[in-house]
Formats: C-alpha cells, structure tokens, sequence
C-alpha cells in the first residue's frame, strides 16, 4: 500500500484561532444580548474517484474550510460564515450573527473547557493518505470482477469516495471540542442486458471505516452482489398491484424506516406541530413487537457521530419502544424551545448550514420472530430485498418507495423475480400492519439523507420482518 509520509493537507491547528479569540468571537456575537452563541470551524477534505465504461471517468479532491457563527435569541437564529479565517474578518461575521438580538450584552464571563469525547469511529488509516493510484487499483477490481460475473453484464460503474471533516465547536455555554470525522464508501453499479431485457445490480459498503477496511477482496465481493442482482432481476416479470403482505429482508429495507418514520419523529417538526406524530409521545403508535432506535454510537456506521455538530455527544435513542411513541430528535434549539434536552441530534451540512434536528443509524430493533417462520406465514405476497428510493410527505407520513431488487413469495417461498414494485401507504399504518419481526438485525452501509437543502450522512438497518397488509403499485396497473 503507497501511503502518504504525512499528511497532506494544512489542518485547523494551522489557522490562528486559540481559545483567547474564540472567547473573544463568542462576546462579540453575543454583544447584543444573544441568549447562546456558538463558533463552528471546519476543514473539510473530499476525495472521488469514478470509473464508467472501462476507464477513469473522473477524480476529484476538494478542500473546504471556514467558520459558521450563531447567536440564538428565543426561537430566532441569526447564522453568518466566512471562508477567510483572519480574526478582523470573523468579528465582522459574529457581529453579523449578533444582529439578531437588540440590547444589551448578558454576563459573558465563562471559561472555555475542552471536553473529552468518545469515539465510534473505525479508523486506522486515514484514507486522506493514500494516493489515488491505490484507490484507483479497487475500482479496476471490481470492473474486471463485474464484467466476468456473467456475459449479459453490459455496463459497469465503480465509485471510491472518502472525506476527513475535522471540526472545531466552542460555544457561550463554555464548551469546546474537537473532533475528526472520516467517512469512506465504495459503490458498484453494474446493468445486464439479454434479449432485449435490462436490469441492474449494486452493492456497497461505507461508513466511519477507515482505509484498512478497503482491499481487493472487498472490491471483489461488491462485483460480485451486483452482479448477482443485476443477473436475478434480468428474468423478473411485472409486479402485481394490489394489496398484499410482504416481508422485508434483513438490512437493506431501514430507508423505509428512516423515511416513512424517523423524518416524522424530528423535533423541529415536533415542535411546530408539522409531523404526523407531534401529539402522540407515550400513545401507541404501533404494533408492540416494534421498537425504533436512532443511535448514534455504533462503532463504524456511517451516522454515528463522537458528538453531532453542536458539540453534544453522540448517543442511542429510543423513538419507539414497545410499539409507543417515545419522543423526538432534538438538536440545541428545538429542545430548549420544547424545555428538554438535545438529543445529539443537532447536525449541519457544513460550515455554510446552521444545525438541525438529524437521524443518525435509525433502524427497526430487533423481534424474536424465526426469519423462516416469518417467511412461511406469507402465502401470497411480496418479498423486499431492498429498498430504493423513496417519496415520503412528514406531515401525513405518505410514502412510495421503489424496489430494486423483489420476488413474489407463493407457499412460503421465495419464487419469480419481480420488476416495477412500488410500496405506497403511510407510515403510521404500517406501523400498526407489522406482525412479525425477526432477531436478525443488520445495518447497512448507509446513505445520504437530504433535508432542508442539507445533505447528511446517514445510515439505517431492519432485521426480516413482515408486514400483514400494503398497497402494491405494481407496473401492471399502470400498464
Ligand atoms: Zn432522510
């Protein structure tokens, strides 16, 4: 493995900033009177290589680095950035964020204490020292693998992305951390065509992981899933519309519980009363094998977080337990506003994005249900192997997710593949249709979540579980 001697970029600890500018950065912004005032910094390295059509089809490295100050008054937030790191430059931009407030300051007197952090992260090897040659050698792999799979493999698209986000965050409360956050993901996309019929695989793995994780088995494995899928669904035949019971494989199905569910337990949507759940915290809201946690601590995932980007611990939350509500994400804002706690869920894109209410890993805990009995309860209905992307309204909860890769389950077995499934409902009913869940809970490598025009990283995860009663969209009723 070439590795980088050092590494190679300048690092925060080069900018000017100790604690004697932040405190007087904090006093600044709160000059008006602020209630909080906060200081996020930010250096953020990015790197993605892309191969398409058996060549390097693209390499990228991106470097980003500024400040985000924030002064919150009430339920008013005043928010300015700045990429030019000089102190004159940043008391104008905590002046700006203090313009919120009018009057006069508030007792500002406070010490800046560095707090200690665990970590979740699963990092040796910052990939931010290996050089592009060697990242390069995983996406070959994994072309040459997918392209030998099977003939009907006609097009093969491998991506290699990592990023190192190390953050500074001190606050009026007198709280500084630090903390370094690496992120890595490999993708394979593959499409098969024979006979005049197409379809598609994919498989990937990503996470707080550092480069250790990555070699040309891994690389190997990931062609091969893909290949395996693209292959399986090439036969598939149109989906059934209707109502149906389905049953949810373990792993790749937590979107739906992060979408059609967790957005609904946010408590910036809590609060202004928006979700479908705002009301109903210690009400039943589902079935009692269902239990939904939003956990940030999972060593490697790639959600978890040391601390969210307020400087508040990572930590594991029960959303649901039991089948009842059992309350909302809430970063800094939102929770002083609802008088309880951050739940350390208070995240934000960069430095340009104040925080909001985020998920972390969300996933559905685990049952006690036999995957296989679950499987041989279904007579007719619909086995999810994954879920892809997805519609999801939080104020109703209504949802249509697609399905890359499902099969009709006739008898209790598994049987032809299908194309064109579409799950419709809404959450809160399906909530109350899950019968069946298995002990075998697995998370995945994750994605990105969007919100409010800010992208996060996220993952999520579901044992086997069964679903009595949902609305198919099948391609047949369209037909
Ligand atoms: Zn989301």
């Amino acid at each position: 493995m070439n590795i980088y001697p050092h590494p190679v970029h300048s690092t925060l600890s080069d900018s000017q900033l100790g604690q004697e500018e932040l405190k007087e950065l904090l006093a600044i912004a709160k000059q008006n009177g602020g209630e909080f005032a906060e200081v996020y910094i930010e250096h953020t390295v990015n790197n993605n290589i892309g191969l398409d059509e058996d060549k390097i089809s693209s390499a990228r490295r991106g470097v980003d680095m500024g400040v985000g100050i924030r002064v919150l008054h009430g339920e008013k937030t005043g928010y300015a950035h700045s990429d030019d790191l000089s102190l004159d430059k940043l008391k104008e931009t905590a002046r700006v964020a203090g313009l919120i407030a009018s009057g006069k300051a508030k007792q500002t007197d406070f010490d800046l204490k560095k707090q200690k952090i665990p970590s979740y992260y699963m990092v040796k090897t910052s990939p931010d020292r290996i050089v592009p040659a060697e990242k390069a050698k995983l996406l070959w792999k994994a072309n040459s693998t997918a392209r030998d799979y099977n003939k009907s493999i006609s097009q093969v698209y491998v991506s290699y992305s990592d990023s190192n986000t190390e953050i500074t965050i001190a606050n009026s409360e007198g709280l500084l951390v630090n903390d370094v956050q690496t992120l890595t993901r490999l993708i394979v996309f593959v499409s098969a065509l024979e006979k005049g019929k197409r379809s598609s695989g994919y498989a990937y793995k990503g996470g707080t992981l550092g480069y250790e994780h990555y070699n040309l088995e891994l690389a190997t494995e990931l062609a091969e899933e893909a290949g395996r899928m693209a292959v399986a669904m090439l036969p598939a035949e149109d989906a059934p519309a209707g109502e149906y019971p389905i049953v949810m494989a373990k792993g790749e199905c937590g979107t739906f519980f992060h979408e059609a569910i967790g957005h609904s337990l946010e408590g910036d949507g809590a609060r202004k009363k928006t979700t479908c759940f705002w009301d109903k915290k210690e009400e039943m809201i589902a079935t009692e094998i269902v239990s939904l946690a939003d956990d940030g601590t999972i060593p490697g995932a790639r959600g978890s977080i040391n601390v969210d980007d307020e400087g508040t611990p990572g930590q594991k939350n029960i959303l649901i337990r039991d089948g009842k509500c059992k309350g909302f994400l809430y970063d800094k804002l939102n929770a002083k506003l609802m008088k309880t706690k951050s739940t350390g869920s208070g995240r934000r894109q960069s430095y340009q994005h104040y925080p909001i209410p985020r998920m972390t890993n969300t996933y559905l805990m685990a049952g006690k249900d036999n995957p296989e009995d679950i499987l041989r309860s279904v007579k007719k209905g619909i086995y999810i192997s994954q879920i892809g992307g997805g519609n999801v309204s939080p104020t109703t909860g209504r949802f249509v997710f697609s399905v890359p890769e499902g099969y009709l389950i006739e008898n209790g077995k598994i049987t032809s593949p299908l194309k064109g499934i579409q799950l419709m409902g809404n959450g809160p009913d399906v909530l109350k249709n899950i019968t069946m869940v298995g002990p075998d809970l697995e998370i995945s490598g994750g994605g990105t979540c969007g919100k409010d025009g800010q992208s996060k990283p996220v993952s999520d995860g579901n044992p086997t579980l069964k679903v009595s009663k949902i609305t198919i969209g099948g391609a047949k009723v369209r037909g």
